[in-house]
């Protein structure tokens, strides 16, 4: 049994993802937690392995890698950290967003800069008062004369520490729901724009989560990048890639969880005997084990949907759903087959096993994922 993609084992980007996981990210994991973000070195690193513009075509520069491919690059980052994994993908995503939705003057300013990980990108939809309701945000961009001014409050900004490039979702019309929804892309260091510390989470740090204030922060007509109406469509459009993406995150995280356990368990001895050769012990880790293997499966089926270009929303809930519980659950039974040794920090379950809770909030929880997958229960499995 190999990766969720075998398709993409040997694209040269997953192939260079696997690298970059193994020899940066696996051996600067904890310092990256104790520093509190992925530093910009390390982008431009991976920007020279075509790893910051993975969703950008080719002709502007970028990898112009498909759902499959990008997915599979991230699972192999997730193999050695996932909170990482997650902090480029969602600059990754926001590269992608502005090549496909910018203007063409945003286009030269901003893409540049991405994809040579010199800049890096966040995504502002998340409130304080407002998360799975994302509808009814309430950061607020009223027109003027020469453009916008933009009051309100964003929460859980992943890479929102350190971003340089922020895309933010704001209400443009009051009680217009998702109709008035629109999009900016904004200087994080812009006046007006006031960054929050950074969260203190149970882990997780590398993400560099935090929020962001905007108070009176006057933007140009240009900075508007998906107009109200449109912003929110794009939201949901973009979502279903990023829930197969954490799905795949997931079983690379899985994975390297249940390699180190088996290595352990393989290796410790009691009662005369490699504590592998328990059947309690075996259990625990085969459990977990066809647990992977049908999320690995959940996920390329999203993953053959999207391309096939079948609306692919209920299979990337399914996929996200299972798979973060699936390596949250697992990663707890590999810790559990290691005895206390799977809880020390010499091993990395622990950061693995918070990153698998994370993952179960991040583009929508899995209840969310259940009221994706409720709309569809009758038309698809219903007798009528
Ligand atoms: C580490 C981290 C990084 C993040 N990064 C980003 C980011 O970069 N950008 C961004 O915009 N957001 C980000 N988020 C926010 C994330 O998308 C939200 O946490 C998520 O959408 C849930 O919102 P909430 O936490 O406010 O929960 P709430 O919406 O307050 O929900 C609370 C509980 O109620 C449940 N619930 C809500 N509605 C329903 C319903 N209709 N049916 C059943 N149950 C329901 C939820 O499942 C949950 O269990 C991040 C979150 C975390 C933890």
């Amino acid at each position: 049994m190999g990766r969720t993609l075998m398709t993409f084992a040997n694209d040269s980007r997953v192939v260079a993802a696997q690298a970059f996981a193994d020899e940066v990210i696996a051996p600067n994991a904890e310092h990256w937690e104790t520093l509190g973000r992925v530093p910009y070195d390390c982008f431009e690193q991976a920007a020279k392995a075509g790893l910051c513009g993975l969703l950008v075509p080719e002709a502007l520069g970028g990898s112009g890698l498909g759902v499959g491919a990008m997915a599979a690059v991230m699972e192999s980052m997730a193999s050695a950290c996932m909170c990482s994994a997650f902090s480029f993908a969602v600059h990754n995503n926001l590269a992608g967003y502005v090549a496909r939705y910018g203007s063409p003057s945003q286009i030269d300013r901003y893409l540049p800069d991405l994809i040579a990980g010199r800049k890096i990108g966040a995504f502002l939809l998340t409130e304080p008062s407002v998360g799975s309701d994302a509808q009814s945000i309430k950061t607020f961009a009223e027109r003027t004369a020469s453009g916008w001014i933009i009051n309100g409050e964003k929460a859980w900004v992943s890479n929102g520490v350190f971003a340089d490039l922020i895309s933010v979702y704001v209400q443009t019309e009051h009680g217009s729901g998702a109709e008035g929804i629109a999009a900016f892309l904004i200087d994080a260091n812009a006046p007006g724009v006031i960054r929050e510390d950074a969260y203190k989470l149970m882990r997780g740090h590398a993400l560099g989560t935090a929020g962001f204030r905007f108070d009176q922060c006057a933007v140009i007509d240009d900075a508007l990048v998906l107009a109200p109406g449109a912003a929110f469509k794009a939201a949901i459009a973009g979502i279903n890639i990023a829930r197969i993406c954490v799905a795949a995150m997931c079983c690379g995280t899985l994975h390297a969880s249940l390699a180190q356990a088996i290595d352990y368990a393989d290796k410790r001895r009691a009662f005369g005997r490699s504590t592998l050769e328990f059947q309690g012990v075996q259990f625990m880790l085969a459990d977990a084990a066809t647990n992977l293997e049908a999320a690995k499966l959940l996920t390329a089926s999203a993953i053959e949907q999207h391309d096939a270009g079948v609306d692919a929303t209920i299979s990337a809930a399914h996929a996200k759903k299972f798979a973060t519980r699936a390596a949250f659950e697992g990663i707890g039974d590999c810790m559990q087959a290691m005895g206390a040794a799977g809880y020390s920090a010499e091993y990395s379950l622990g950061r693995h096993l918070a990153a698998a809770k994370m993952a179960q909030f991040l583009d929508g929880t899995s209840e969310i994922q259940n009221v994706v997958i409720g709309r569809g229960l009758k038309s698809i499995y219903g007798r009528s």
